[in-house]
């Protein structure tokens, strides 16, 4: 299937992702005299910072995700498709995205790339079976099922070694994502969960943030990181800083000290925030264009944001690699703005040679620790405690998409914070197990699809077989 234009002459934007890169430039484009096509393999926009508290129980999905098609719904030059996009033809400006069986190829005037970054394991993939990363929605439920599952099954075992590590917690990475993770789970086996099992204490849960940096927080540093420190180790987390992770199994980790001695840490429910990679589509424009990729396979693009060579094409967000800027969403939404402005500004006749460069006006950074406590660095200004937490809800709700989605996120947080109840407690097998059963179900088609296994459609069932 191909994508037709509603009106044929008019100038054709391709946005790929619908995160904060690509819902920022489709939006910044609402008045331009082009036809917008955002392609996004989610249906959402989804809002990372605080997907952590969908894995805590703090948020719902619907609070942090809401449906980008509705989103955009009054904007009338913009089109959502669902799809996986799989391929980019810079000769002929066209992607190529795939919906299930279905194949759709559209094609650009201008495209603007902002399809983010996934979970790096530094070569070690096999770890993700066993220590999940947290970059999406299935990710979030999937270890809010781990984390509830591992106190159900301690409820239940006479052994006290196996208790010991259904309640060992590990979250490997001390970056803001890892510190707010693991502050979450102890307040939530500290306060939420206080009094509501019968043979074990929540609170005796041992919860350890792990990394190969000497401090929690390493961006921050100094005075900042000493303090998220302090807080944490008050929650009752176990800093272990100085800590390669080897190899991760079912039952635990395998750790590296920095002498080079060799622990054991078990554990039953491990977390990975420890590193990202940009998207593949990345290593498909730098094919095409000769442009660099980084070593987390981010694409050099120009000062502008366009790939070399390609004036029309944008890599924005997580995906570019340009003055050492960082993966924040302020960075992937000024691309956005930025990458559409130029756009507007090529339809106006400005030639390639004379478009501004991208300049990042840096908004501050913050991570927040437990309830009331965050660190915030904006400029050379350091804020801890209260105030800091201050700023960090009202950054938070400033940027959550939509009226709804910041009115149910007051409402949960009020009770989180002022209270001890989680209004997201709920779980299910198959947020659990889906991935393990999906996993399952594509090597089946793999070995398939090389003839190492029969169609299963060919051979008839017993009862088939009878009736035939
Ligand atoms: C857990 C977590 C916590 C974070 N906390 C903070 C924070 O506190 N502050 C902060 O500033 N930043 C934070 N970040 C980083 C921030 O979320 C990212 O920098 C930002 O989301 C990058 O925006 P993006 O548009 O480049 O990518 P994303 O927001 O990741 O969006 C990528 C989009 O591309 C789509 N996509 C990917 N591949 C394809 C494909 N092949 N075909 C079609 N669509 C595709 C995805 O579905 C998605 O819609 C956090 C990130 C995570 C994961």
């Amino acid at each position: 299937m191909s994508i037709q234009s509603a009106h044929p002459a008019r100038h054709r934007v391709v946005v790929i992702g619908s995160g904060f890169g690509g819902l920022f430039s489709a939006q910044a484009l609402k008045r331009a005299d082009v036809d917008v096509v955002l392609i996004a393999r989610t249906t959402h926009h989804l809002f990372q910072p605080l997907l952590y508290q969908v894995a805590t129980g703090i948020l719902s999905v619907g609070d942090i995700a809401p449906a980008t098609r509705l989103v955009l719904r009054k904007q009338k030059n913009a089109q959502v498709i669902l799809g996986d996009v799989e391929k980019i033809d810079l000769e002929a400006r066209t992607v190529t995205s795939r919906l299930l069986e279905r194949e759709t190829v559209t094609e650009f005037d201008s495209l603007i790339v902002a399809a983010g970054a996934g979970q790096s394991y530094f070569g070690n993939d096999q770890f993700a079976k066993f220590a999940p990363g947290m970059k999406t929605i299935d990710d979030a439920l999937e270890l809010r099922g781990r984390i509830l599952g591992a106190f159900e099954q301690a409820e239940l075992t006479n052994d006290p070694e196996e208790r010991a590590r259904l309640l060992t917690f590990v979250v490997v990475g001390a970056g803001p994502t890892g510190v707010e993770l693991a502050g979450q789970i102890a307040e939530l086996a500290h306060r939420t969960l206080e009094g509501a099992f019968r043979r074990i204490d929540p609170s005796e849960a041992r919860v350890i943030l792990l990394d190969g940096a000497p401090v929690v927080l390493p961006v921050y540093g100094g005075k900042l990181s000493e303090n998220a420190a302090k807080r944490l180790e008050k929650l009752g987390v176990e800093i272990q800083p100085n800590a390669m992770v080897v190899d991760v199994d079912a039952d635990g980790l395998t750790v590296k000290e920095k002498d080079g001695t060799i622990r054991r840490v078990d554990s039953q429910c491990k977390v990975w925030s420890a590193g990202v990679q940009a998207s593949g589509l990345g290593k498909q424009l730098a094919e095409q264009s000769g442009a660099e990729l980084d070593r987390a396979g981010r694409v050099h693009v120009n000062p502008d944001l366009s790939l070399p060579g390609f004036p029309n094409v944008y890599v924005i967000g997580d995906m570019m690699s340009l003055d050492s800027l960082p993966g924040l969403a302020q960075v992937a939404m000024q691309g956005g703005k930025h990458a559409a402005k130029q756009v507007k500004a090529t339809i106006a006749g400005t030639p390639p040679e004379e478009r501004a460069p991208f300049k990042y006006f840096d908004k501050g950074s913050m991570a927040t620790i437990s309830r009331f406590s965050a660190v915030a660095k904006v400029g050379k200004l350091e804020i801890t405690g209260f105030i800091g937490w201050l700023m960090w809800l009202v950054v938070h709700l400033m940027y959550l998409v939509g009226f709804r989605s910041k009115f149910s996120t007051v409402l949960s947080w009020t009770v989180t914070f002022l209270g001890r109840g989680r209004a997201q407690m709920a779980s299910t097998e198959q947020q659990v197990f889906a991935r393990t059963a999906i996993e399952d179900l594509q090597d089946y088609e793999r070995a398939r699809a090389a003839g190492l296994i029969g169609d299963p459609a060919a051979v008839a069932t017993g009862e088939e077989r009878e009736a035939g």
